[in-house]
């Protein structure tokens, strides 16, 4: 156990928590960051980031986020790879307690704590949760060469595994709720016009079906929404990519969230939280954009409200 002090402690270490360390080190704060159990965040699990400004060619999410660590580590920033589980907000200095019994004090807290892969908890999926469900096609796709891989979801998360899917496997079949994609045109284009893709309209996954020994994937029980019908589809895989849930369960009883969970920021746009001193940047403020870009500003921004309530409180 031990006890950090610190002018500004910030909770997450995805893009808006980065960022929000390098503008605090280089203002000469001393800014400790404690990562959560995901260090680098939603990013790590990204394969060709090719929106962030900066970069010619695509960028791994991995290769992004590790030079985000080592630009913060190298203007100064402590991180401490621990996990904040409960906290005391009521009144300055802030105390956030972690899950290695570590206490951290500090007169300003960033919540940078981003957002979870939602799953569609839906009977098979939990038991074969890494043994042919997952949620990272980044991670787990190369497993899946020559073979047939399903994708759940609409939206740029589930169009782009489908994308990188379709490098790797024979065939993949996208099964979405709607007849519509939510995901931005220029990747349902590319997503439509693939020959190794298929997509499953007005479908909804009902469950998870396999082998037990030695646990696989074997097939989907699924329906189609409009006539009711069910049917089975064989698979090797399924990637889960139906969005995400804000991580602000400990925050719930101080601050104030949106019907989602995601944290009101007042005035809207800006990161001030409900109680003074206490900031959010990055998804898991309601209404952000979830882009990295957008995250990355957004803890700037975060950074330089703080040190104009710091120069206030002196
Ligand atoms: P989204 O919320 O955008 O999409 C989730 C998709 O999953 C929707 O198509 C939704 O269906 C479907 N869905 C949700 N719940 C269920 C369920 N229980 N069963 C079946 N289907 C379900 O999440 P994403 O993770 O795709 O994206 C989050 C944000 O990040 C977005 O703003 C997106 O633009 C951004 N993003 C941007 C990227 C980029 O610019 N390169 C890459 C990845 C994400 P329905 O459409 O019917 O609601």
């Amino acid at each position: 156990m031990a006890e950090y002090k610190t002018p500004i402690l910030i909770i997450g270490s995805g893009p808006a928590g980065y960022s929000a360390g390098i503008y605090a080190a280089r203002a000469e704060l001393n800014p400790i960051i404690v990562t959560g159990d995901t260090p680098g965040g939603q990013l790590t699990m990204t394969n060709d980031v090719e929106n962030y400004p900066g970069f010619a060619e695509p960028i791994k999410g991995q290769t992004l986020v590790s030079a985000m660590r080592q630009q913060a580590i190298n203007v100064g920033c402590r991180i401490v790879d621990d996990m904040i589980v409960e906290i005391d907000f009521e009144h300055p200095p802030f105390i956030c307690s972690s899950e290695k019994h570590n206490q951290y004090q500090s007169d300003v807290v960033i919540i940078a704590t981003g957002a979870s892969t939602k799953w569609l908890n839906i009977p098979g999926e939990e038991k074969f949760r890494g043994w042919g469900v997952s949620a990272c096609a980044t991670c787990d796709g190369f497993f899946y060469r020559g073979k047939c891989v399903a994708v759940i979801g609409g939206g740029n998360s589930a169009i782009e595994e489908a994308l990188f899917l379709a490098n790797i496997a024979a065939q993949v079949i996208v099964i979405h709720r709607r007849d519509t994609l939510r995901a931005d045109k220029i990747l349902q284009d590319r997503l439509l016009n693939h020959p190794h893709v298929t997509v499953l309209w007005n479908t909804v996954v009902e469950e998870v079906f396999g082998n037990d020994t030695p646990p696989a994937v074997a097939a989907l029980k699924v329906k189609n929404v409009k006539t009711d019908v069910e049917s089975t589809l064989s698979v090797d895989g399924v990637f889960v990519a139906i969005g995400h849930t804000p991580n602000t369960a400990i925050f719930r009883s101080q601050l104030d969230l949106d019907r989602q969970g995601y944290i009101i920021t007042y005035p809207s746009g800006s990161c001030r939280t409900n109680l003074d001193g206490i900031f959010a940047a990055g998804d898991v403020v309601s209404g952000s954009f979830k882009q990295a870009i957008m995250a990355a500003g957004s803890g700037c921004m975060a950074c330089l409200e703080a040190q104009k309530y710091l120069a206030q409180l002196k």
